[in-house]
């Protein structure tokens, strides 16, 4: 399957009625990268996924692919292919037929669409499961299939909307590692929608941070974990404090708060033991609550109980304002 092809998003708009869901979004994908387009829930990434891939129309602005603007070409001519939520496997035909179902479309002949679904099958290791049915698979197997499917076509872009959600937790850690594995394989753009900031930072070499309707931050995965520029990404993303010092907005990171003798006064409000760190909850006596991420052996040199008076200090250099 070929290299990828370079998606530009261009001033990209999506209005239902009132509801203005993708806000004019400039972005550019560069080929054979492993996306991630994260934010809450409502904020604008599965329209925007919809739009490029042309199941949903474009209200204004462009979707540009390898040079080309493909916003009003129809999903099977754009390059793109995408792999639903709930994977929507048709329930009545074999999992090689599923697989080979858009071969059929294109009135590619049986032995040939087989063929293709045969080597597709292999590629996500369920060659053995051709014969069956879908509601014959458990979840996993599913979503395998799914995949197969959305790249029996031979997509430039692979477009993944939460695709690990129906997953339970164990299952969708090792979903997460195939995925990453596939692209690396197969060498094309995989753009993988999620709400989950762990899931963004283990797939992702690069992040688009989505809120309300806009991308509020993009680069790569980890500068923007270590760097949020602003407090909704600090928050969002996870690990860090925001807090008010001296009138400005910083972010702290939880790891960087040392708990000791010396510093602002605080009390505990929650201890929490998880495994190689202890999170402590506290509240200054400004009234600003602050998280520290104290390593166990540490933390456990001289234990801290809720109601407990301690200090908390940080590298100066280690304060990274916020955006207003
Ligand atoms: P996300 O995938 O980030 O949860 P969506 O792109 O699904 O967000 O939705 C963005 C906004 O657009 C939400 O306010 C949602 O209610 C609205 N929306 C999405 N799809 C439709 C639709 N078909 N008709 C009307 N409003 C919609
Ligand atoms: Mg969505």
């Amino acid at each position: 399957m070929g290299a990828g092809y370079d998606l530009e998003l261009v001033n990209l708009t999506k209005r239902y009625g009132d509801t203005l869901a993708v806000d004019g979004i400039d972005y550019h994908f560069k080929a054979g990268h492993y996306v991630c387009l994260l934010g809450p829930s409502g904020c604008g990434k599965s329209s925007t996924l919809r739009m490029i891939a042309g199941h949903e129309s474009v209200s204004s602005g462009s979707v540009v692919l390898d040079g080309f603007d493909v916003s009003h070409l129809p999903p099977a001519k754009r390059g793109t292919a995408m792999m639903f939520q709930n994977y929507a496997l048709f329930p009545h035909l074999s999992v090689r037929d599923n697989v080979a179902f858009s071969l059929r479309m294109k009135g590619i002949d049986k032995a040939a669409r087989h063929k293709k679904a045969n080597e597709l099958l292999e590629l996500v290791d369920m060659t053995k499961y051709a014969d069956r049915l879908p509601a014959q698979l458990s979840g996993g197997q599913q979503q395998r299939v799914a995949l197969a499917r959305a790249l029996v076509t031979q997509p430039k872009i692979l477009l993944l909307d939460e695709p690990l959600s129906a997953l339970d937790p164990f299952l969708r850690i090792r979903m997460r590692a195939e995925l990453k594995k596939l692209q690396r394989e197969l060498g094309i753009t995989f753009i993988h929608v999620t709400h989950g900031q762990d899931e963004a930072l283990a797939l992702g070499d690069e992040l688009v941070v989505m809120n309300n309707a806009v991308i509020e931050q993009a680069g790569r995965a980890r500068d923007v974990w270590a760097a949020p520029r602003t407090e909704f990404v600090a928050r969002f993303m996870g690990g860090h404090n925001v807090i008010n010092l001296a009138g400005s907005k910083v972010a702290l990171r939880a790891d960087d708060v040392i708990v000791g003798q010396e510093g602002m006064a605080a009390t505990v409000s929650a201890v929490e033991y998880q495994g190689g760190h202890v999170a402590l909850t506290t509240k200054t006596e400004t009234g600003e609550e602050v998280l520290a991420l104290v390593p166990e052996g540490h933390f456990f040199e001289s234990p801290k109980n809720p109601g407990d008076a301690v200090r908390l200090a940080w590298d100066e250099g280690r304060l990274h304002r916020l955006q207003a």
